[in-house]
């Protein structure tokens, strides 16, 4: 299905195949559509694809970052210190964990939590550390697990851009005591709405799969099986954050494409990058040695001094030309919610509250066909009135 130019490129916009589609019919011919055997066999295909310890499917990522601080036995009052760069979601599900958010600035250069940072606001009450993996892109993790060891920190890692990330070999959400992942449709894959935890203890997974279902005992999951009655019994007061099957049939064949996604997404990047090399706008940092980027968001900056038009003139812009664009993100202190009641401010996180006025994401999905990723170009090249025809 190819676009015509006049027509709107939706940013975000999911790659769905036909395989998915059968799968959701035939859940839904089977009639079981709430968790099931279909959980199961995500949990186990994306616990093999990160060579994790323990993967539990949750409703959403926000769910995956609330059940994770719940599984540290966060206390009221504990400090979690996190990036200012990043979706609200991380800081809210501290908040509801009934933490309170510390954040840290980022570098510049690769947007990610900057460990210097972290270490100059870690007090007594610190009892975890949620770095973001922004883009895709790996944060410092020896830095950062050091501090996590030094300081006796949970680690909680918002995978929510970085499903193919590594970092010196290593896949991101493995680090951590918890690895929290989003299935949203506009992330690298997709269930519609999902997630996804990893734990490296069976304690851990099994106290997040009671908190998941209602705080009902691990024999309560029983229920979905035909293995006759079962009594459940409450131990928790828990949260409803399952997976049902119709997600997880669309998430077992989009984790079967999840390198070649990848593979397009990091063609479409190269392209950008030869694109926009003769333009006066901020293109992404290479990934750094020994990393593998996941290549979420290619992210413009643009500097009203250079560019000679604003972020937000340039959105608008774009959207005349029919591309979608997103902002990832407006740093948190520029939110109403935050500056109230933690009396946060843009200017105390200066390289954050930067980048949050001068990016620009432009899409990268999968799905683009090469004569889309051309129709960005020339629109991102006219809205900045560079020449028509790229070097
Ligand atoms: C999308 C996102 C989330 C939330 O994911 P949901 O699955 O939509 O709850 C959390 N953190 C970051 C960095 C995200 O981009």
């Amino acid at each position: 299905m190819s676009r015509s130019q006049d027509q709107f490129l939706v940013f975000g916009s999911p790659a769905i195949e036909e395989a998915e589609m059968q799968e959701v019919m035939a859940s839904l011919k089977t009639g079981w559509l709430g968790t099931g055997p279909k959980v199961m066999r995500f949990e186990q295909d994306f616990c093999t694809y990160k060579r994790g310890k323990h993967a539990i499917a949750v409703n959403s990522c926000t769910a995956a970052l609330h059940l994770s601080m719940l599984a540290a036995y966060l206390n009221p009052g504990d400090e979690v210190i996190t990036t200012p760069l990043t979706f609200c979601a991380t800081v809210n599900a501290i908040i509801h964990a009934g933490g309170v958010p510390v954040l840290a600035d980022i570098d510049p250069v690769t947007m990610n939590i900057d460990p210097a940072q972290v270490e100059a606001k870690i007090t007594e009450r610190t009892k975890a550390l949620i770095p973001v993996h922004f883009a895709g892109r790996p944060c410092d993790m020896d830095a950062l697990c050091d501090l996590a060891q030094r300081y006796d920190l949970v680690l909680i890692e918002d995978c929510a851009h970085a499903i193919e990330t590594e970092y010196k070999g290593r896949k991101a959400g493995t680090f951590g005591n918890f690895g929290c992942f989003s299935f949203y449709v506009t992330k690298n894959i997709t269930t519609g709405e999902g997630g996804m935890i990893l734990t490296q203890t069976q304690e851990d997974a099994d106290r997040i799969k009671v908190l998941a279902l209602h705080g009902m005992s691990q024999d309560a999951w029983k229920r979905f099986s035909d293995d006759g009655y079962n009594h459940y019994q409450v131990v928790e007061a828990g949260f409803k954050y399952n997976m049902m099957d119709i997600q997880a049939a669309i998430g077992i064949h989009q984790l079967q494409r999840v390198t070649p996604y990848w593979q397009r997404r990091q063609q479409i990047w190269q392209r950008y990058n030869e694109a926009f090399a003769d333009g006066p706008l901020g293109i992404p940092a290479p990934p750094e040695p020994d990393t593998v980027h996941g290549y979420h968001l290619y992210t413009l900056l643009i500097d009203e001094e250079q560019t000679g038009v604003s972020r937000d003139q340039f959105l608008v812009d774009m959207h005349r030309q029919h591309i979608g664009t997103g902002v990832h993100y407006l740093s948190l202190p520029e939110h109403p919610y935050y500056q109230q009641r933690f009396g946060w401010q843009p200017q105390d996180y200066p390289y954050a509250a930067q980048i949050g006025r001068q990016t620009v994401s432009i899409p990268l999905s999968a799905k683009l066909t090469d004569s889309d990723v051309e129709d960005v170009i020339t629109a991102v090249r006219h809205c900045l009135k560079m020449s028509a025809v790229a070097a």
